[in-house]
């Protein structure tokens, strides 16, 4: 025990953490107008869970990309930041929400169970969701710290994990049948081993430990939900599984998904693939 609470980040430096992100997401609150003014047959409202104490590693990243990717189709992301304490919001159509240390899990995982209705029946109802390593661990059956904190999960994703001594950490390059080759970076204690018959996201090379280490699986899926130990931020990188997301989103709330782009915008999203094509071969070359 007293080993861990050493490692532990302080009150202070945890503060510093959430005052980083609480100042970043506060940047990118919509203005009253924007809410107004945002055309209510292109909304698409993107709830990010636990902005304060589940976003490390870049996890941010993929909520920026969601909402430029949006914007580049013709449509509006209306951002719901949900934290401990928070309302919940009237309506979701894409659930994002990133990693975080094990005081962090231990922070929100009682609200999480608390909020296990609403965001089970969104995911069993097809809502999308990408949820990274921390929060991937919750939405399993449980996350044993390595301190032997059992922390409860929601049970979406049919999996449990335990925390080991010796993190898994590394760049990670793994093939998903769906998406093809995903490339992000893994840092956790956690080896997370999925149940008879469930589904992985992808299997990892053979440098890259993915859930465990052990069975080469990487991640989860269960309905439009996919869970990873992916961080980078992975979405830049990947722009297949950001528009899988994307368009779920929008077909689930309008039937389908059509674009409205001037060619400007068009232009913007084949430079921003571009870059991702770039950075993909830099970061799939990079020792583990
Ligand atoms: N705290 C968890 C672990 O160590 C998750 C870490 C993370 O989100 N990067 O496994």
């Amino acid at each position: 025990m007293t080993e861990m609470n050493a490692t532990l980040p302080s009150d202070q430096t945890r503060g510093r953490a959430n005052a980083v992100n609480e100042a970043a997401c506060e940047r990118m609150r919509p203005t009253e107008d924007e809410h107004v003014t945002s055309t209510a047959d292109r909304a698409v409202d993107v709830l990010f869970l636990y902005s304060k104490d589940m976003n490390i590693y870049g996890d941010f990243g993929n909520l920026l990309t969601i909402r430029r990717r949006l914007a580049l189709y013709g449509y509006d992301a209306r951002l719901h930041f949900y934290n401990p304490g928070d309302d919940w919001p009237d309506h979701v159509d894409l659930i994002l929400g990133g990693g975080g240390q094990d005081l962090g899990q231990k922070m929100i995982c009682e609200d999480l169970s608390a909020r296990a209705d609403s965001l089970r029946s969104l995911v069993r109802a097809g809502t999308p969701a990408l949820v990274v390593c921390g929060l991937y661990q919750l939405f399993g059956h449980f996350f044993e710290s390595i301190d032997g904190t059992r922390m409860e999960g929601i049970g979406i994703f049919d999996a449990y994990t335990i925390g080991q001594a010796d993190r898994l950490i590394g760049n990670v390059v793994e093939q998903s049948s769906q998406f093809g080759e995903i490339i992000g970076y893994e840092n956790h204690s956690g080896q997370t081993f999925l149940e008879e018959g469930a589904t992985p996201l992808g299997e990892v090379d053979r440098e890259s430990m993915g859930n465990n280490g052990v069975d080469r699986t990487e991640g989860a899926r269960a309905f439009n939900a996919i869970g990873t130990y992916l961080h980078g931020s992975l979405l830049p990188k990947n722009p297949l599984v950001a528009d899988f997301l994307i368009r779920t989103a929008i077909e689930r709330r309008y039937g389908r998904f059509a674009p409205k782009q001037i060619e400007e915008q068009r232009r913007e999203l084949q430079l921003l693939d571009d870059l991702a094509q770039r950075a993909r071969s830099v970061a799939a070359h990079r020792p583990r």
